[in-house]
């Protein structure tokens, strides 16, 4: 995704990044910034782009310049450290956390600021966050801390407390649209309706998808656990049928699944422009008849999909398959249409 960092502030950006150079031209930055918000809006990119605007020395129309002495050190610039958990971790440990805090008491090579940028920070372990307290707490001159992270409440509240943080949101579906079809070829429109749709319209996750072949996956899945709907699949065949999917996806799945009916239920309206799969599988479950308890056993079955996929992602659990197995029971047991 390196390749969208010049196109950096996207669209769904310009009023988070001209609050950020606002403050910055009047000496107002807080020094330490926690960015929060959905994956697949481009939290990082952002979080670099504003770096490189911080680190240059004579900024034009809120970007870097690219041709004063910082900006001509080039990139990755010696005055910023990016720091995330190590590659097959999802941890950042003390020992990252204390290289980034003599990096930041160093000085700088451009005469300018010095900075920390983390992604992944919820995965600082305890003692990593404790470590960088006292940065937060104590700043040295010139330098800013941007934090960034999808899970910004698994952090400490001592950290949180000590960062402005920013929310990035999505835009409306409908905005994406345009902005995917400039991105993607060949694509019709419905396809890139459905992307917006399917990806909560963060444009970065749907272009992923596209490029992933996603909806075709996607309708593969939905169509095999409508089938399961209708009795002619049982949840370990349906499992066969889904071997090249791992668990946690087949779990993503059926949440989305469980979400989409749910959402349509309570709407009590028909699908339109989701696609065949998704118009199928509201079918299996749509009748007025008790309502009421037919909502609540599907929220119950989404409560616990997203307590299982939580398990699933620590990867502290050591038989996914049986997980995954129970879930698939409970879906093909839901209330099937009279
Ligand atoms: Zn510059």
């Amino acid at each position: 995704m390196q390749r969208f960092l010049e196109q950096v502030p996207f669209f769904w950006q310009e009023s988070l990044w001209q609050r950020m150079t606002g403050l910055h031209e009047q000496r107002q930055l807080p020094h330490a910034l926690l960015l929060s918000g959905p994956s697949g809006l481009g939290k990082a990119l952002f979080a670099n782009a504003l770096a490189r605007y911080l680190l240059c020395l004579n900024p034009i129309d809120s970007r870097a310049c690219s041709t004063c002495s910082s900006c001509r050190l080039g990139w990755p610039h010696p005055d910023l450290n990016k720091l995330s958990p190590d590659e097959g971790s999802r941890v950042i440990k003390i020992d990252q956390i204390r290289s980034v805090i003599d990096f930041l008491q160093q000085t700088s090579h451009a005469g300018g600021a010095k900075i920390a940028l983390i992604t992944v920070a919820h995965g600082m372990n305890s003692s990593a966050a404790n470590a960088l307290l006292k940065t937060l707490e104590e700043p040295t001159e010139g330098s800013y801390l941007i934090l960034v992270s999808e899970s910004p409440l698994q952090l400490p509240a001592t950290i949180r407390s000590r960062c402005r943080l920013l929310v990035m949101s999505p835009p409306e579906p409908e905005a994406i649209v345009d902005w995917l079809r400039s991105h993607i070829s060949g694509d019709g429109h419905e396809d890139l309706r459905r992307l917006a749709l399917v990806s909560d319209a963060c444009p970065l996750r749907a272009l992923e998808m596209a490029e992933n072949g996603e909806l075709e996956r996607r309708d593969a899945v939905l169509s095999k656990l409508r089938q399961a709907r209708d009795g002619g699949l049982g949840p370990q065949a349906l499992l066969a049928q889904l071997s090249g999917i791992t668990e946690t996806a087949v779990v993503e799945y059926l949440l989305a699944s469980l979400t989409i009916v749910i959402k349509y239920l309570l709407a009590n309206r028909s699908p339109q422009g989701d696609g065949p799969e998704v118009a199928g599988l509201i079918d299996s479950f749509a009748t007025k008849a008790d309502q009421k308890a037919r909502v609540q056993s599907l929220l119950q079955l989404h409560n616990e999909s997203l307590k299982a996929s939580r398990r699933l992602r620590s990867g502290s659990n050591p038989n996914p398959r049986l997980i995954v197995e129970a879930l698939l029971w409970r879906w093909c047991q839901l209330p099937r249409q009279p």
